[in-house]
C-alpha cells in the first residue's frame, strides 16, 4: 500500500487545484521559503482527520481556507483528497484505490468522503485504525515527534505500539462494548 496522489484545492496557499502524483520510492519536495511545502504535509494530516487548528498553525479550522491575495479572491471551501494504492487490501475495502476526501466551509463544518461516498469522521478513523496512517499514526513523523515519543509516559507510548501491532480496533470495540 502506498500514497499515490494528493489533490489540494482552496487549502492554505493552494488556491489553484494542485494534483501531486507520487511514484513508488522516495519523493522530495523542495522550494523556496514560504512556497507551501509545510502546507502540503498539513493538507495530508488534515484530510486524515486532524482536528487541532493550532497544530495546523491556525486559530480556528476555517483558517485553512485560502484567504486570498491582491490578485485572487478568498475562497469559501477548502478540499483535500488523498489517494492510496490498495492493491494489497490493507484497507479493508474491495477497491484497488482508496480516495479519502475532506471539505471544510467557512462555517467551520467539515465533510468527509470515502471514495466519493459521504461518511462520518468516525468511519474514516475506523478505516485507518491499525494501519499507521491516521493523523497520529507512525507513518507521519513531523518535526519534534521523535523527542515527543521518547518523552512519552508508558500509557501514551503504548498507543503507538498497539497501532503497530494492529490491536487498536479490538481495544476500541472492547471500550465501546463496555460503555453499552
Ligand atoms: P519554509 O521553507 O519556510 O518552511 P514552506 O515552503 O514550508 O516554507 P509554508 O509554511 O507551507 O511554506 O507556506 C507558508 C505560506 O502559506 C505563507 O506565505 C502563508 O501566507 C501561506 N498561507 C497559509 N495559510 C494560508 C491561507 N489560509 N490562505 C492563503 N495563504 C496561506
Ligand atoms: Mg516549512
Amino acid at each position: 500500500m502506498y500514497l499515490k496522489r494528493l489533490e489540494i484545492k482552496g487549502f492554505k496557499s493552494f488556491a489553484h487545484k494542485v494534483d501531486i502524483q507520487f511514484e513508488k520510492g522516495i519523493t522530495g519536495i523542495v522550494g523556496p521559503n514560504g512556497c507551501g511545502k509545510s502546507n502540503i504535509t498539513e493538507a495530508m494530516r488534515w484530510v486524515l482527520g486532524e482536528q487541532s487548528a493550532k497544530s495546523l498553525r491556525g486559530h480556528k479550522m476555517e483558517d485553512v481556507i485560502f484567504t486570498g491575495t491582491d490578485k485572487r479572491r478568498a475562497m469559501g471551501i477548502a478540499e483535500v483528497s488523498i489517494v492510496f494504492d490498495n492493491a494489497t487490501r490493507k484497507l479493508p475495502l474491495a477497491f484497488e484505490e482508496v480516495c479519502l476526501t475532506r471539505r471544510v466551509y467557512r462555517s467551520g463544518e467539515s465533510e468527509y468522503f470515502i471514495n466519493n461516498s459521504s461518511c462520518r469522521r468516525k468511519e474514516l478513523k475506523e478505516l485507518l485504525m491499525d494501519t499507521g496512517i491516521g493523523k497520529e499514526g507512525y507513518s507521519m513523523i513531523s518535526q519534534g515527534r521523535i523527542d515527543e515519543i521518547i518523552n512519552q509516559k508508558g500509557e501514551e507510548r503504548r498507543l503507538l505500539i498497539d497501532e503497530a501491532a494492529g490491536i487498536v480496533k479490538y481495544r476500541s470495540r472492547k471500550d465501546e462494548a463496555e460503555k453499552k
